[in-house]
């Protein structure tokens, strides 16, 4: 009988009741730094709601791939934003650059150029704010430049409230910001916020505005409009204050656990809090589920290599010896003997002594037509083959490029598309979600940098990694296949999320985007099929689901090295846990099983 009446009090929920949603999104925040010292309110909130302790960024593990797989709950096999720097075929205006095939997706204008290169749509799936819009809820996303946008890349007309860094601001080589509906405009200026604050280091001023425009524009104009919304914040901190600290410059330690990093820590933190504040003052927190996410963790940078080509070359502002801006790109160009061009200079061709000036180089004899594109991004680099419409030839310069990256001792697992047949020593895209339905240029290899921890408690709170990047050994970086960049913080608590529960299950990003969608019942019309899971046993009477835990290995290479993926399975779900070659690779175990 009792059991009866509780199904009978789920029937009874009326079908409109859905709650109001807050994500936000500590960018960077590493799960092993979150205490009640460091980040107070993250570790009560935490404790008082649901802490999934099994949580995980997707690789590549950069900012705009994990943005698209909270706004859309897929993959970047279908979402196609493969990585921070993609390749997009045609050149695109990069504000500060100028023209690139290259460009870095965190801009408005960037994004606007890809949407229309692409159909309109360079995501190719409907975003959770969009639906959300499209269902009459009330919509906002605000902070940092990029991330935010993504979660409505297509309303650039004030139906989704979209504050970030290019508000207010509109010069001829500015990124412009999207338009704001006129109420929200008049307000924001009354109160001094209508134009972005530079960016600090930690980001104080800038996202204390974003806080105020939240708490002080924009919640009351939903709690006045009585309707339900969902509100993305996306702090900037910790990340852009980790990558840029300078607390031990050369020095491993403490790289990205210095005081400058824990400021930075604090300063998401603090904004958090104010949002919680503000939710309450408003009388909206009982009726509003807040779900905590970092987009990915976090690794201290190394720049030393023995085997690399480009680190024996002396380059201006590269101490002599350590790896240089675009070392990829300039050690294949090396060794294939090809001539390379930067993409974000106007194609110029890179001249000895030179770097990229991004990282990006374009291989070949024409860089209008290249052989071999490097979109240089961090932990990781994406590598194309845009000339190669043979499979055969495709075929046979990805195992070339292979085995010359397989030699470097920078490199850790390497990853090919499953449309290049057989490449030695790589696993294929399809065992880590990057084939799909993505419009997208897809690369051929994803080549992923050697990690290694420095040695504390956790592992993932103190890893390092070799990063292409123009930030110096000691500074931070991300996107690797470590287990410190794969490892995020997770959490959620409200009307729809148990209380005082630790969940053990694996949790990804694109689980985050498909359990809003489920929270506000949105009917989205999935074009791929690479989607998270909802994760219903954060809720109340929600049932932990099993798991089993896997690993997939490589054919070995020439060489004799075998990329090695460890992953969690739920159902079809997989959760990538960390990749690479055996001991190269933080948390990646050092044998098969
Ligand atoms: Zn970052």
């Amino acid at each position: 009988m009792r059991r009866f009446l509780c199904l009978l009090a789920l029937y009874a929920l009326p079908a409109s009741a859905q709650p109001n949603v807050l994500l936000f999104v500590a960018d960077g925040l590493r799960p092993g730094v979150v205490n009640e010292k460091t980040a107070p309110t993250l570790a009560a909130f935490s404790a008082r709601g649901v802490r999934f302790a099994n949580s995980h960024s997707l690789f590549p593990t950069f900012t705009t791939a994990n943005a698209a797989a909270l706004a859309t709950g897929h993959f970047a096999g279908d979402h196609g934003d493969f990585s921070n720097t993609i390749f997009v075929g045609k050149p695109i205006f990069l504000p500060n650059f100028g023209p690139t095939v290259t460009p870095f997706l965190e801009s408005d204008r960037v994004l606007g150029d890809v949407d229309a290169n692409f159909d309109g749509n360079y995501l190719n799936e409907e975003t959770i704010l969009q639906a959300a819009r499209q269902k009459g809820f009330a919509t906002a996303a605000i902070g940092k430049l990029g991330p935010t946008l993504i979660q409505d890349h297509l309303a650039r007309d004030g139906q989704t409230i979209v504050i970030d860094d290019s508000t207010g601001h509109s010069g001829p080589d500015e990124d412009a910001g999207v338009a704001l509906p006129a109420e929200i405009q008049k307000k924001l200026e009354e109160k001094g916020l209508g134009v972005a604050k530079p960016r600090a280091m930690p980001n104080v001023a800038q996202q204390a505005d974003f806080v105020r425009a939240a708490t002080e524009v924009v919640l009351p104009w939903f709690k006045q409009r009585g309707q339900t919304f969902v509100m993305v914040f996306w702090s900037r901190d910790p990340d852009g204050t980790q990558h840029a600290q300078t607390d031990s410059l050369e020095k491993l330690v403490p790289g990205i656990n210095g005081p400058t990093s824990l400021a930075a820590i604090r300063n998401a933190d603090d904004n958090f809090a104010a949002l919680l504040a503000a939710l309450k003052t408003q009388g909206l927190d009982a009726d509003t589920d807040v779900i905590v996410t970092s987009d990915h963790g976090f690794s201290t940078i190394s720049k030393e290599s023995a085997t690399s080509w480009a680190a024996t070359q002396s380059f201006d502002k590269v101490a002599a010896g350590q790896l240089t801006p675009g070392f990829v790109a300039l050690d294949l160009a090396h060794a294939l003997a090809l001539p390379i061009f930067d993409p974000d200079k106007g194609n110029a061709p890179v001249k000895p002594g030179a770097t990229p000036s991004r990282g990006n180089g374009l291989l070949g004899d024409d860089p209008a037509d290249p052989e071999i594109v490097v979109a240089g991004n961090g932990g990781s680099d994406l590598i194309y083959l845009p000339k190669a419409k043979d499979p055969a030839a495709a075929n046979a310069l990805a195992r070339k490029i292979a085995l010359i990256l397989s030699a470097q001792d920078y490199v850790s697992g390497i990853f090919a598309s499953d449309d290049l047949g057989p490449v030695p020593g790589a696993l294929k895209f399809s065992e880590i979600g990057l084939k799909g339905a993505a419009v997208t240029p897809v690369p051929a290899l994803v080549v992923n940098f050697r990690s290694f921890s420095t040695g504390c408690d956790d592992p993932t709170a103190c890893g390092v990694q070799v990063a292409d990047t123009s930030l110096r050994q000691g500074q931070g970086m991300h996107g690797s296949f470590s287990r410190a960049d794969t490892r995020n913080v997770m959490a959620a608590a409200g009307p729809s999320f148990r209380s005082a529960h630790v969940d053990l299950a694996p949790a990804s990003n694109a689980d985050i985007g498909m359990t809003i969608a489920r929270l506000l019942d949105l009917d989205i019309r999935h074009k791929g099929g690479l989607v998270g899971r909802v994760l219903t046993e954060a809720m109340p009477n929600g049932a932990e689901p099993d798991f089993t835990r896997g690993a997939v290995s490589s054919t070995p290479d020439a060489l004799g090295h075998v990329t090695i993926l460890s992953f969690q399975q739920v159902g079809p779900t997989r959760y990538f846990d960390a990749a690479g070659y055996p001991g190269r690779t933080l948390g990646l175990p050092a044998t098969l099983q």
